[in-house]
């Protein structure tokens, strides 16, 4: 078996074989680039490894061994030949790009005598033994696992002792000096000699990228990713090329194109004489890339037209690295760029403009979970500012919250619900789960290619860099800035499209949609074959919903008319009524308040069809809670010369409250069934649904409704409401002179209506599956107590692949509703069929729910542009 490929010997194509950096530097290899020479070992490698109890196979040795000697050959130079010695970097490459995740090893085959060499060969001590104290520093490291901190300690002892500010200022003596004392403390740490043989060193680092394909943070990116872990990753060994030789040479990475804003202008940063880990890990705040037009105007030219090529030749925005080399430019690894859904929509709009994807390819290309970013609340811009300072705009998005300084805080006080801003002079890959916990990152060193920024955008969250006015001491937990000081827990804001701190909380506003992601989503609109409607209940949300492009109302929640404030009292009055004539009373006060509300709701829709379902949830929700009411009567009890008269109210209240009382409201007196005991109430509903529409129509408003009638488990719970809304109709109609266009359908939300759908399709013009409630009783989980409790366990011991009141369970819960779906067209072909529950603005479920057939999603008005989207999607 082939385990290992020189880069003219792979493609574009093997990305799973090669993983993505592989794959692309064949791929670059092969269209004549500047790649310097290399081969890559095989994820198969990577999981034969593995199986083999973490033991490199001779079989995958030997066939390192035979790639070296041809990479000695191309390149004249030899593993270990102080003459003219080969170095090489050793870097992990995973299928998914995983920026920062899993480690690299630079000028590998470095030792005491090849170090000499290349001093001799470059003329250039200092860089070489600056080199080689990178290698051991960074083996000790990655390999050897030797924590960071204790080589950082070292160098600083020695600036201290000779009073120099930076590395540059060490002399190659001084950096021999350092070495000594690196290599003392590897062995002190580890009990272990750091190897000088090449070859050794080599095994020993492919071994520790294998190993770090399973390190914590990897792992915890995969799970956020969603990347699965058998992929294994690749490890490339690649000839080293040097930026750090002097002022001719430098490093850098650059997007093709903006990849926060998707602005098409190249856009980076690079430093002069420097490694490449010094751009990628932050620690230098690099010069942005147009500085090198100006101080390398012919390296700048040829990258300019390379990073063109490559992007032509994916079709897609890239992520490039370089070096340079004594004024020869290298290209050392490309990959599609990681963006932000603003920068996504961008730049896939503009790619159709110039002719270089299709719409459909376009649509693809955004991932509809991401465009939650660019519904999010902005800052708003009327909103009296205190901005204490600026740093680099790397992930838009505007956040609020305390400051914090570490990652395990990070995470601690987000978990109980707190909002935080991860402060912090740097990321690295460790601090990543607190950047998941963070509503925004903030560093002072690190440029808008920095491992926090990188992270951030991936994730969609704000993030500023490299604003360096901050004073950050991690110690004091406090960062000074100006004339300012902030602790931890202090609030502060973050405007990520700008770059602008902010003190204490902002206002936030609305989004709008922005031109580009206006004209996507009316591709998708030509594409998608069913209507997207909204869940709303009031005036504002409709608006809100239609401009995000719904096509009607598909859930309006009459109970939430029921909650407002001033209603409870009178919606109370209903319930506690005696007699029918207290009750109809109190109804007759609700009345006009509903027609009311179902006015605005039709007007903002403007003949859309409004779907509307008559109450549903247990009464009880409408009273005071039960323990308050105890308590308010012990106090009564207590006081000496309590009004009697609110004694005996109260008590009888108690007594209501408890008869309503239900041991399992969830499966209680809810729905329809509210409306068969009480007909009353949905008689009320419905007139004030057919007055509101009596009083549209006189002054030539459109409408067109739907009255749905919730939790039906019978054909005969629907026969019987149905004509109760049909009477009230009739009378409405003949008192008016007018002709109502309204139908009358179901929910389909607990298994018995799935399964006698055929029945109830009879009595219905429409079925909208209620998915929350049909999830709850399929499963029989009740969704509070499942959530909170084990559904989070079942999902991660991989029981449930999926919680399933986020994406539809297909195999079963989908399975009733193609049941339904089936039976209810049998009957009836014309029978309209949507979703209303939250699965109608997740991907998967909507995907679904087009795969059979339903006419339309209904979701909350900001995913409405999700939906669009995703139900294009599931047509290409
Ligand atoms: P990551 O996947 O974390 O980006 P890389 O393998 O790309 O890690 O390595 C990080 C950096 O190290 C690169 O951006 C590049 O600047 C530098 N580097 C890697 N290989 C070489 C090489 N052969 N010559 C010079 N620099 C290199
Ligand atoms: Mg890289
Ligand atoms: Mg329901």
């Amino acid at each position: 078996k082939k385990w290992v490929y020189l880069f003219h010997e792979g493609s574009a194509k093997q990305k799973s074989l090669l993983g993505g950096k592989g794959a692309n530097l064949a791929e670059m290899t092969n269209a004549g680039l500047p790649v310097p020479h290399g081969f890559t070992i095989t994820t198969e490698a990577c999981n034969q490894y593995y199986q083999d109890g973490k033991v490199i196979s001779d079989e995958i040795i030997k066939q390192m061994q035979e790639s070296l000697k041809e990479l000695e050959e191309k390149t004249g130079k030899q593993f270990g030949n102080p003459e003219n010695p080969l170095l090489v970097s050793v870097r992990s490459g995973a299928v998914f790009s995983m920026p920062g995740m899993m480690d690299t090893v630079l000028n590998l085959g470095l030792n005491d005598e090849t170090v000499a060499g290349l001093a001799k060969l470059t003329n250039n001590p200092r860089f070489a033994y600056d080199s080689y104290r990178r290698f051991i520093q960074m083996f000790g490291d990655v390999v050897m696992g030797v924590e960071h901190y204790h080589f950082e300690k070292i160098i600083q002892a020695k600036k201290t002792q000779l009073g120099v500010k930076s590395d540059p200022e060490l002399t190659a003596e001084d950096w021999q000096d350092v070495i000594t004392k690196f290599k003392a403390v590897i062995f002190q740490q580890t009990q272990t000699v750091f190897s000088e043989s090449p070859m050794e060193q080599l095994l020993q680092a492919v071994t520790a990228v294998f190993d770090s394909w399973h390190n914590h943070r990897a792992k915890i990116y995969r799970n956020i990713h969603k990347i699965p872990d058998h992929l294994g990753t690749a490890v490339n060994v690649q000839l080293m090329v040097f930026g750090n030789m002097g002022d001719d040479c430098g490093t850098g990475v650059a997007f093709t194109r903006n990849p926060s804003t998707g602005e098409n202008t190249l856009y980076g940063e690079f430093l002069l004489n420097a490694q490449g880990e010094d751009v990628v890990a932050g620690v230098r705040t690099p010069e942005p890339i147009a500085q090198l037009a100006e101080k390398m105007p012919d390296i700048f030219g040829q990258f300019q037209q390379i990073s063109k090529r490559l992007e032509l030749h994916y079709l897609d925005m890239q992520d490039i690295e370089f070096t340079v080399e004594r004024g020869t430019l290298y290209i050392l690894q490309t990959r599609n760029g990681k963006r932000t859904a603003e920068a996504a929509v961008k730049i896939a709009v503009d790619m159709v403009g110039e002719s270089l994807i299709s719409k459909e390819e376009a649509i693809l290309r955004i991932d509809p979970d991401q465009l939650d970013q660019l519904l999010h609340p902005r800052l708003d811009p009327d909103a009296q500012l205190e901005v204490v300072t600026k740093g680099l705009p790397a992930s838009p998005g505007a956040a609020s919250g305390e400051i914090i300084f570490h990652a395990d805080d990070a995470e601690k006080l987000a978990s109980k619900g707190k909002a935080v801003i991860l402060v912090r002079p740097e990321t690295t890959p460790e601090d990543i789960h607190g950047i998941l916990a963070a509503k925004g990152i903030l560093t002072s060193r690190g440029g808008m290619t920095s491992h926090a920024a990188v992270v951030a955008r991936g994730m969609g969250k704000a993030c500023i860099c490299g604003c360096e006015q901050l004073k950050i001491d991690l110690r004091s937990k406090e960062v000074k800035v100006g004339g300012h000081v902030f602790h931890e827990g202090d609030l502060i804001t973050i405007d990520g499209s700008t770059g602008r701190v902010i003190q204490g909380k902002v206002p936030l506003i609305d989004p709008v949609l922005s031109p580009e992601f206006t004209e996507l989503l009316s591709w998708a609109d030509e594409i998608r074959k069913m209507k997207v409607r909204t869940n709303a209940d009031n005036p504002e949300d409709s608006r809100k919903a239609r401009e995000f492009g719904a096509e009607g109302i598909g859930l309006c929640r009459t109970e939430h008319m029921f909650m407002e404030l001033s209603r409870i009292p009178i919606v109370q009055k209903m319930i506690l009524a005696e007699t029918g004539d207290e009750r109809n009373e109190a109804l007759a006060e609700l009345l006009p308040m509903q027609r009311e509300d179902f006015v605005g709701i039709l007007e903002a829709m403007d003949g859309l069809p409004v779907n509307i379902r008559l109450l549903d949830p247990p009464l009880h929700e409408f009273l005071p809670n039960l323990e308050e009411l105890l308590v308010e009567l012990t106090k009564l009890q207590m006081t000496p010369d309590a009004d009697r008269l609110e004694m005996i109210r109260k008590e009888a209240l108690i007594r209501k409250v408890r008869a309503l009382q239900e041991f399992n409201p969830m499966l209680g007196h809810r729905g329809c069934r509210l409306g068969l005991i009480y007909p009353e109430i949905y008689a009320m509903q419905t007139q004030a649904i057919f007055e509101a529409a009596v009083d549209c129509l006189h002054r030539s408003v459109p409408v067109e409704i739907e009255i749905m009638i919730p939790l039906v488990g019978h054909v005969k719970e629907l026969t019987e409401m149905r004509r109760l809304v049909e009477q009230i109709g009739s009378e409405i109609e003949t008192s008016s002179g007018l002709k109502i266009p309204y139908t009358v359908g179901t929910m389909i939300e607990v298994p018995r209506a799935a399964l006698t759908a055929d029945q109830i399709a009879e009595e219905a013009d429409f079925f909208s599956f209620g998915t929350n409630d049909l999830t709850q009783t399929t499963f029989g989980f009740s969704r509070d107590d499942a959530e909170g409790k084990f559904l989070h366990a079942y999902v991660d011991n991989k029981i449930l692949p999926e919680n399933p009141f986020v994406s539809i369970d297909m195999d079963g819960v989908g399975k009733l509703i193609e049941m339904g779906v089936t039976l209810g067209r049998g009957k009836k072909s014309d029978l309209k069929t949507g979703i209303c529950g939250e699965h109608g603005g997740e991907k998967r479920s909507i995907e679904f729910c087009h795969k059979i057939g339903l006419d339309y999603v209904s979701c909350s008005p900001f995913r409405v542009p999700l939906a669009r989207l995703s139900a294009a999607q599931a047509v290409i």
